[in-house]
């Protein structure tokens, strides 16, 4: 068990007191382990993963920002992931770190998982191969991977404490395959451990998890990181070959460990094994050659730019076209109303860790512009679907400061005092200069100067205690927080009441903030929001139908954001948020032509689909997304994706509806093997969209799939369609199902193509049936309308 520590990290280790290598297995802060002075040892710093590199700022360094793993699923193309792993380690590098915080192989289970988009997809082979390429591209800057959640960490629901109760085998053949292969064939440097309980033991504490299955059987010898606020016990986590709690500083280690030790609950045999692993992991990186973290820079670059985009178009899913109402032209004349919430507000990324701060974004008015020359393009927001009240910023924010105190109620000697451009933070603690990390106050203030009079509703959002005055005025209490969805659900619900204010005036807004240590708070994170919007008086729906009659064609940017798709809670509804379904049928029907551009991480009900010609999923594309729609919509590069999900109809006919929400703390995987189209297959229903599905702007036929030997098929594919195009063959094991629990067919090998006009190629696509299936099993190509071929012997 274990790894091969090096002639060096076995020095190291000597030469470390039994304090020193106690504190080598908690981090020393949020991000970064602990430097040992003595010995020169640095610090090394990681970061999260896994669509961009954030550093260790919420709000810090600008980041490149790629697309979600979602959209990475629906690219069906290794080589192209293995490029954004590379890109993406590169990026880790600028932010002086060593180890990406990624990427994340859980799988859908539900359409309802609230990080559903950060995860590839339902399909346990095509999540592994992509993870695989993924590792493979960023561990080959010499930057680790920290593959995450190991495991079953389905749900966002009560994650500290829900106990996944999972069928071993179940395990093997779905949850455990992404990992397991990123060990096995990409060498992963690193795993994090999931929050939630797997069969009765957390995570962290599972000594099957950690050393029987991932370093016993695999043979995994890198190492193992909590979550952060994942660690559950001190000596069990350790025993069972948690290497690393996270975040620092220690909390179930450190004295506490100190003492199980002395208490000959731990042996110094376990604390060397972790700590062997830790200093090895430093070493593979080049962490124990430098001296200690760089400084995090934005390394901003056209290149990365461009792999951005082309990962994007690469994943688009056309999965409706009627008369080919997409693409427009690019020398269109015509007018083209951009209708809907996210036309002003492109959701590039989920909520939660996976965030970074970007550069400005591109507006999607100006790159239809851009594509578009000749087109008119007219615009209405159509409805709002914010979940919170927008921040105040820029002019109509004036003077804004946040102080720090070292008592409880905002008084005393200014300890710490920065200038605020808007009216939100969430940051972690670790720069604070308060003399108590856990327990300080802080004052928000500065100047709401309102644009244009009338009413406004303003809302209070906080991780603790806060209360907002206006003008020494109390406007809202929330001295006791309801717990809510906000700041990763670490949050408050907001709070809103509604004022009314004069053109031009400036009203002093305050909000004193009382930190105090929180149980369900995990890490040492706090935040705070205010908002305030003008209550209007048109109907906005109205409004975008009146836009729509007027043109001759209507493209509807809709969808959800990194608000309703976010890590710390599940979707609240399988429906677009707000009144996007009313809003898009109204502007169907008053429309001449329809496109929905649907940017969304996970699928969602769509009870329109009828009404409209076109339907483009985005995903969470990146920050190159509104030039890459553009560019498809205008028919400058074609929709590559394919569907890494099954899209259901509704929410009744998903495999684990039966079993979600979860009760009483326990996620039961009562679907067992069947999860995704394995549940849609064997129980005959024909969901809206099947996983692989997807549409081109060419037409390219598949023929003549043939078995070349076990490992391998051939097929023929012909670009019979006028343009240039790509396809995915998808090849399915047909499982001689004995039971009804298990699946009908398994994905076994895919391989995608681009073919120019009128272009024949035969493809090979390399297949690995795995042990469960037997070699003489049926196999049929299928491709991305969701015929299938069989394959001939
Ligand atoms: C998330 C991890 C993330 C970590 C650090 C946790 O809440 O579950 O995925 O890497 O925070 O931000």
């Amino acid at each position: 068990m274990g790894n091969v520590a090096s002639a060096r990290v076995v020095e190291l280790l000597a030469r470390l007191t039994a304090d020193e290598k106690i504190s080598l297995t908690s981090g020393s802060n949020s991000w970064e382990t602990m430097p040992i002075e003595r010995l020169g040892l640095p610090s090394m710093r990681v970061s999260d993963g896994p669509n961009g590199a954030r550093g260790t700022g919420w709000n810090g360094t600008n980041a490149h920002c790629f697309p979600c793993g979602t959209a990475l699923g629906a690219t069906f193309d290794t080589a192209l992931v293995e490029e954004v792993g590379a890109a993406l380690g590169d990026e880790v590098r600028t932010k002086g770190a060593r180890v990406l915080l990624a990427p994340t192989v859980n799988l859908h289970r539900t359409p309802m998982g609230g990080r559903n988009f950060e995860c590839m997809s339902e399909d346990p082979e095509l999540t592994a191969q992509l993870a695989v390429a993924y590792v493979n591209g960023v561990q080959s800057r010499q930057v680790a991977c920290c593959i995450k959640h190991f495991v079953a960490n389905d749900t966002e629901q009560r994650r500290m404490t829900i106990d996944s109760q999972v069928d071993e085998n179940v395990l093997r053949r779905l949850y455990f395959r992404p990992f397991q292969h990123a060990v096995r064939r990409a060498n992963v440097r690193s795993v994090m451990t999931s929050y939630n309980v797997v069969n009765g033991v957390h995570a962290d504490m599972s000594s099957w998890l950690l050393s029987g299955v991932l370093r016993g059987e695999w043979g995994f010898d890198g190492a193992v990181i909590s979550d952060w606020g994942g660690t559950n016990s001190t000596a069990q986590s350790l025993r069972a070959g948690l290497d690393l709690e996270m975040p620092g500083p220690a909390n179930k280690r450190g004295q506490a460990l100190k003492h199980a030790f002395e208490n000959g609950e731990v042996a110094m045999a376990d604390i060397d094994h972790a700590v062997t692993n830790l200093l090895y992991l430093m070493e593979w990186t080049g962490a124990l050659d430098s001296s200690g973290p760089d400084e995090e820079i934005y390394a901003e670059s056209d290149e990365v730019r461009q792999l951005i985009k082309r990962t994007a178009v690469e994943s688009f899913v056309l999965l409706k076209n009627r008369h080919s109402a997409l693409p427009l032209v690019a020398t269109s004349s015509e007018t083209i109303a951009l209708i809907g919430p996210n036309v002003d507000r492109l959701a590039v990324m989920g909520g939660g860790s996976a965030q970074v701060r970007t550069a400005p974004l591109g507006r999607l008015i100006d790159t239809f512009s851009d594509a578009m020359p000749n087109a008119t393009l007219t615009t209405a927001p159509g409805c709002s679907t914010r979940r919170e009240l927008p921040h105040l910023t820029g002019t109509e924010f004036v003077g804004g400061q946040i102080s720090y105190f070292d008592s409880l109620d905002c008084t005393g000697d200014t300890v710490q005092s920065l200038p605020m451009r808007r009216t939100y933070f969430m940051v972690g603690t670790d720069n604070l200069h308060v003399a108590d990390k856990y327990r300080f106050s802080a004052r928000l203030t500065g100047s709401f100067v309102p644009e244009v009079g009338g009413e406004y509703v303003i809302g209070l959002a906080t991780v603790c205690p806060a209360r907002l005055f206006i003008d020494d005025e109390l406007i809202i209490d929330q001295s006791d927080p309801t717990p809510g969805n906000t700041f990763i659900a670490t949050g408050s619900t907001e709070l809103r009441a509604t004022i009314h204010a004069a053109q031009g005036h400036r009203y002093e807004l305050r909000v004193d903030y009382i930190n105090t240590p929180r149980g369900h708070v995990p890490v040492n994170l706090h935040g705070l929001s205010v908002g305030v919007e003008r209550v209007e008086s048109i109907d906005p729906v109205e409004a975008a139908v009146a836009v729509a009659i007027q043109a001759d064609v209507t493209v509807l940017v809709v969808g959800t954001s990194g608000e309703w798709e976010t890590e710390g809670t599940d979707q609240e509804s399988y429906n677009l948020p707000g009144c996007q379904d009313e809003l898009i049928g109204r502007v169907a029907a008053a429309s001449k032509r329809t496109i929905v551009v649907l940017n969304v991480g996970s699928p969602c009900a769509m009870p329109w689909i009828d009404d409209v010609d076109a339907v483009l999923v985005t995903w969470f594309g990146g920050e190159e997304l509104a030039y890459a729609i553009a560019d498809v919509v205008a028919g400058l590069a074609e929709p590559g994706g394919r569907l890494p999900v099954t899209w259901p109809h509704n929410l009744t006919e998903t495999p684990a509806i039966k079993f979600h929400p979860s009760t009483n703390d326990i996620a039961e995987y009562g679907e067992g093997l069947l999860i995704g189209y394995r549940w849609y297959d064997r129980c005959g229903i024909e969901p809206l969209y099947p996983f692989g599905y997807g549409l081109g702007y060419t037409e390219i036929s598949v023929s003549e799939p043939r078995r070349v030997d076990t490992e391998s098929i051939e097929v023929t594919m012909t670009n019979v369609g006028g343009a240039t195009g790509s396809t995915v063959v998808q090849v399915y094991a047909m499982v001689d199902a004995a039971t009804l629990e298990e699946p009908v067919k398994e994905l076994v090998g895919f391989a995608k193509a681009w073919l120019a006009p009128g272009e024949s190629r035969r493809v090979s696509v390399a297949i690995e049936l795995p042990t469960w299936i037997a070699d003489e099993s049926g196999l049929v190509v299928g491709q991305s309308s969701g015929r299938t071929i069989n394959v001939a012997g």
